[in-house]
């Protein structure tokens, strides 16, 4: 794989949840290059192990591992496997997260009609719905953290990575369940950035902007691979006009990790945007 630039992660063991998925599989992939020993973890182990071959396959170290993240149970049973397999934990990427439909209104706005239509409002979203968001998005990324960084005391050079969202800075319309949970996220990780400062576990967070991957695709392409009216919305409202695309997450990714490059960096998250959280409109 082609990185920007390389830091030095030879012998650190790095875990990374939701790395069956399209953003996580590839920090995994970039870690991996830079000499880690990678465990990809995933709900879905076969998609995890499937990335984990293409790194090996490269010459990299990597493994799959089945995690749930909403389990401190089977998160307890997958550090044990990691810890066979590689030893201790350096770095915790937490990047399982999404969305769901039952947490997600049809329209932007209320109208005084919609009583009359066949919609899903704000008054109709589904309790259990919002939980499994909100719960996956944070609880996602709390658990993992007080399993696997427990590894990282009395060590040197450890840090956590967590992934925000736009949605952190300005709520998106649609979805108020992800908005608060990754504003949560961005909370949680000052919050443990200042906790961890005097173990010497730095704590931080990268905020991608609008990247077109499973978790969105039906938000933002129509079934005949049209572009959705949102879709229009967020490239207006991109000042690059474009997408990201993964590898626009990578060097960000390989800084914050690096104990040498970001030694004395810890609670800031950095928006990988295009410059959409800058932009007012006009
Ligand atoms: P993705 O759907 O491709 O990957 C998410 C992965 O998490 C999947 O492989 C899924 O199986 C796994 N997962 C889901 N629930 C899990 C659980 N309970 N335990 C363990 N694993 C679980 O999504 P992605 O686009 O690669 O997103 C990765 C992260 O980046 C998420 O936190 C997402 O919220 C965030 N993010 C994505 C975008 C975007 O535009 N795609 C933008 C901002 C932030």
């Amino acid at each position: 794989m082609k990185l920007p630039f390389k830091v030095d992660l030879n012998n650190k063991v790095v875990v990374i949840t939701g790395a069956g998925g399209v953003i996580c599989s590839h920090l995994a992939k970039a870690v991996a290059a830079c000499g880690a020993k990678v465990a990809l973890l995933d709900l879905h182990k076969e998609a995890a192990q499937s990335h984990a071959d293409v790194i090996v396959s490269e010459g990299g170290i990597a493994k799959g591992f089945e995690a749930n993240v909403l389990d401190k149970a089977s998160l307890i049973k997958c550090h044990e496997e990691v810890l066979k397999e590689f030893g201790p934990c350096d770095i915790l990427i937490n990047g399982a997260g999404g969305n769901n439909p039952k947490a997600t209104t049809d329209n932007e706005y209320a109208e005084l009609e919609d009583s009359k239509k066949e919609l899903k409002t704000f008054f109709d979203l589904d309790q259990s719905g919002v939980e499994f968001v909100f719960n996956l998005n944070f609880i996602g990324t709390l658990l993992p953290t007080q399993v696997f960084a427990e590894d990282m005391i009395g060590k040197k050079d450890c840090s956590v990575l967590n992934i925000s969202s736009m949605n952190a800075y300005t709520p998106l319309t649609k979805i108020p369940a992800y908005s608060g949970a990754k504003a949560a996220v961005s909370n949680f990780t000052q919050w443990l950035a200042v906790h961890f400062s005097h173990i010497g576990i730095r704590v931080n967070a990268i905020a991608p902007g609008f990247f077109s991957t499973k978790q969105n695709e039906k938000l933002l392409w129509n079934p005949d691979g049209t572009p959705t009216a949102r879709t229009g919305k967020i490239l207006a409202a991109t000042p690059m006009g474009k997408f990201g695309v993964v590898d626009d997450l990578v060097g960000a990714t390989l800084f914050l990790v690096s104990p040498e490059a970001a030694s004395f960096v810890t609670g800031v998250c950095i928006p990988i945007d295009g410059g959409f959280s800058s932009y007012s409109g006009v």
